[in-house]
């Protein structure tokens, strides 16, 4: 009765909106599930619903992607709610200073990450549609934030191929084109980035312009709309192990709450689901964990389909999945999901300020000191993460030392900074800067290690103190360039002076480097150091002038000279000094290459060194003329036998006359020993272990993962004499992403494992650590007068080990 009483009310006060509202189909022109709809035909009907009912939804478009597709949130909440937003948004977020008496409940949806998960955004658009007809009531104390497609490249990327190949009527064979998407999939972004890597590193322009609406809001729940493979049932939360040690007991319990209601409405309608497996919360990356670790209860949700099952397809059991089933789903949950938050709200209010309040840090601060450059990009990450840091020019400081793993000490006389837990954002803090996360469970789903002073190559304590910041008075001057000098001198060290090397090349300015260590008028130069001298660029009248503008641009203090006679080391006429060739690259895609990997180096050239690359396709590489180029990169991937004889004996005149090849991870297979160059893979590991007992049949996954690294850090030697290491130190660390192992070169083994293989962080099985102990990471090889430079691991993960790239820049620029 009060239900009914209920409903009257909202007809009387708003009788128009629900009568005329359009449903998806209506507004469409087709039923929802029977097509694709294409991104902007989604913009359209939440613009539309923006305009039908003003009072219950605002629309903001928070950015654009690399093809120019708009990025929208829709705000969905009551006339009263919505009226007042700005208000409730505030006094949300006084909640993470332990003020204010925050009453609303506030649930973030984001649907379609993953482009060719391509239901999702079909569902949130049938979603908003129920909230503002039939489902008002839960508005009354809830702001449902909806984000109707994360990656609108990706998802137009699928629909427009779907449209393409399908059959009419759709066909329900997996067999038929339709069903296998190919290469260049709607997975990932237009850089091939998978955005649900990318909430903590942000290397991408959806990321970046969605983390600033995310930290305007920081949601009490948030949910990211997947799909897994066409046979699989639908799963919800509560997460599998392992949990980040972060995670507290209300986030894990609400999760259970949320399930058992989504359970509930699936037990009705005898659709099956899972719950606990598979999708764990450790790495901080993803669109559940990275919620988490900002109070958020997050989740991954993940409906059976994806690329694979079009508008409906025959799975392994020999039923029909169809897109409107799959909407359903999705559409259930979701719904669900914002009926449990409001009946809620108080609870979540309670634990979310809660949440902020923990000061229950081990380590109260990170101090970090090293590459200034290095420093400045961790700090610019750090600001879009809304983490406070501050400088610090003096002192010596005691704790956990990542250098070596263990207690110790560590000086600091400038480019010094802390980063304290005693912050809003203390839990990301640790989880983004502890040397090492801790893992209840060796099985998870993705990479085990990550901490940040690994990744930019720094120099860090962990402290159970509390550090407190100094005034660098650390103030940028500009340095001007002497127009009568004889050359001019820049130091290498790291991917900000790669890209100023990049701009200097682009601009038709020719550059040396050294490969000896020289002092000059009292100054010493390391190996690697730029020299730009006036002799090299008499052809250009405005040489001095762009050198000045492009060191403006970088911040880059130039220092000049006005002679080549050294005062030690080699002078600038040397044939040690040689000149920079400008490199003229070419990558492979498609065929045997990941597209991840690719895209990884793709987005490296344009987005990071701004320096262009020929991308050529395997279609139709092997017809390509490789005299026009001097670089040939093979990403990471599953090669084979790729390369037949003929094509392997033309890679190697091509290197002999000067070519450079840079295999990467599983391209190495496709020309090492056997095929080609002189690597070789390491022989396996004899199998040292008796078995005494068989092993029980459900313990063989876990057996497997003796085998494994899953993704985890270690500590290896550097040659700096080496130019694909100048600018280095004498140790790394790296990344390993996997066991694969390769014999130390020759010569020329710039970075490698030596005895000691334990990770300084993460996860490697027994078998694995033996396996690489005295393997090579970073090398190269001299054949004819070309180069093979071998990368085993993968200095552009992900895009976010900012400490690697100056080894791929090395390769690019420091070799010949
Ligand atoms: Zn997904």
């Amino acid at each position: 009765m009060t239900r009914f009483l209920f409903f009257a009310a909202i007809l009387i006060v708003f009788p128009t909106h629900s009568q005329q509202l359009k449903s998806p189909s209506e507004f469409l022109g087709y039923e929802l599930g029977t097509e694709f709809t294409r991104h902007h035909e989604v913009v359209d009907y939440y613009e539309y619903l923006a305009e039908a009912a003003p009072d219950r939804v605002k629309l903001t478009v928070y950015g654009q992607t690399n093809e120019r597709r708009p990025l929208l949130l829709a705000y969905v909440s009551s006339p009263d709610n919505i009226a007042n937003l700005e208000t409730i948004r505030q006094e949300h977020l006084m909640s993470t200073q332990g003020n204010g008496n925050s009453t609303k409940a506030i649930v973030w949806l984001s649907y379609n990450v993953h482009g060719n998960e391509s239901v999702s955004t079909e569902a949130s658009m049938k979603t908003i549609y129920e909230l503002l007809t039939t489902k008002g009531s839960y508005l009354e104390n809830t702001v449902v934030i909806m984000d109707p497609c994360v990656n609108p490249d990706g998802r137009d990327r699928y629909s427009n191929w779907y449209n393409q190949y399908k059959n009419t009527p759709h066909q329900v064979d997996p067999n038929s084109k339709e069903h296998n998407e190919g290469w260049w999939n709607g997975r990932s972004n237009h850089y091939m980035f998978d955005l649900n890597r990318d909430w903590a590193w942000l290397t991408q322009v959806e990321s970046q312009q969605r983390i600033k609406m995310f930290n305007d809001w920081l949601p009490h729940v948030h949910v990211d709309f997947h799909e897994q493979g066409v046979d699989n049932p639908y799963y919800f939360a509560p997460a599998a192990e392992p949990y980040h040690e972060v995670i507290t007991n209300f986030q894990r319990d609400f999760q259970v709450i949320l399930g058992k209601n989504h359970a509930k409405y699936f037990d009705a309608n005898g659709w099956f689901y899972f719950t606990k497996e598979v999708f764990d919360l450790f790495y901080p990356s993803y669109g559940d964990t990275f919620p988490i670790y900002n109070g958020s209860i997050g989740m991954t949700y993940e409906q059976g389909g994806s690329g694979r099952a079009g508008l409906g397809i025959i799975t392994g059991i020999g039923d029909t999945l169809t897109l409107k089933d799959r909407i359903a789903h999705h559409f259930t949950t979701g719904l669900s999901t914002v009926e449990v938050s409001s009946q809620n709200a108080k609870k979540l209010n309670e634990e979310f300020k809660k949440f902020y309040q923990n000061q229950n840090f081990k380590y109260k601060s990170y101090v970090l000191k090293g590459n200034k450059d290095n420093l400045d990009a961790l700090k610019s990450l750090l600001e879009k993460h809304e983490i406070q840091f501050g400088d610090l020019s003096s002192g010596s400081y005691k704790g956990h030392a990542y250098g070596s793993g263990s207690n110790g000490s560590m000086s600091v006389d400038k480019n010094g900074m802390v980063v304290s837990t005693n912050q809003p954002k203390g839990t990301l803090v640790q989880v983004l800067f502890e040397p090492s996360a801790k893992l209840t469970d060796s099985l998870t789903y993705d990479i085990t290690a990550w901490s940040l002073p690994y990744a930019y190559g720094l120099e860090a304590i962990a402290s159970t103190s509390l550090v407190t910041p100094q005034s660098n008075g650390d103030a940028v001057s500009k340095s001007m360039i002497n127009p009568n000098s004889y050359a001019y001198l820049t130091d290498w060290n790291s991917l900000k002076d790669a890209k100023f090397l990049a701009e200097l090349l682009k601009e038709g300015i020719r550059v040396r480097k050294t490969d000896h260590p020289f002092s000059i008028d009292g100054k010493s130069f390391e190996r690697g150091t730029l020299i730009i001298t006036k002799g090299d660029n008499t052809h250009d009248p405005n040489f001095v002038q762009k050198l000045q503008s492009i060191a403006d641009t970088f911040q880059k203090e130039i220092v000049s000279t006005g002679t080549g006679f050294v005062d030690s080391g080699k002078d600038f006429g040397s044939s040690y000094v040689q000149m920079i060739t400008e490199p003229k690259i070419a990558v492979l895609s498609g065929g045997p290459t990941s597209t991840l990997r690719f895209g990884e180096i793709w987005h490296f050239f344009e987005q990071q060194l701004h320096y262009p690359l020929t991308v050529i396709d395997d279609e139709y590489a092997k017809r390509v003329d490789l005299g026009k180029y001097n670089i040939l990169i093979l990403p990471d991937g599953r090669y084979g036998n790729y390369f037949d004889e003929d094509q392997l004996s033309e890679l190697k005149d091509w290197v002999r006359k000067g070519g450079k090849i840079i295999a990467m991870g599983g391209a190495i297979n496709a020309i090492d020993g056997e095929k080609g160059f002189g690597i070789k893979v390491k022989e396996k590991e004899k199998e040292t272990e008796q078995i005494n007992t068989p092993l029980p049949y459900e313990d063989a996954e876990r057996e497997q993962i003796k085998d494994a690294i899953t993704g985890a850090i270690f500590k290896t030697k550097v040659d700096n004499t080496h130019p694909l290491a100048y600018g280095y130190g004498l140790d790394y660390f790296t990344l390993k992403l996997g066991s694969s192992s390769y014999d130390y070169l020759d010569g020329g083994n710039a970075v490698y494992i030596e005895d000691s293989t334990k990770p300084f962080s993460g996860f490697a099985g027994s078998k694995a650590q033996k396996k690489i102990s005295k393997s090579l990471v970073y090398g190269s090889e001299q054949f004819g007068k070309g180069h093979v430079i071998y990368m085993v691991d993968n200095p552009l993960f992900r895009g976010f080990w900012e400490n690697g790239k100056l080894f791929f820049a090395n390769a690019l620029f420091m070799i010949n």
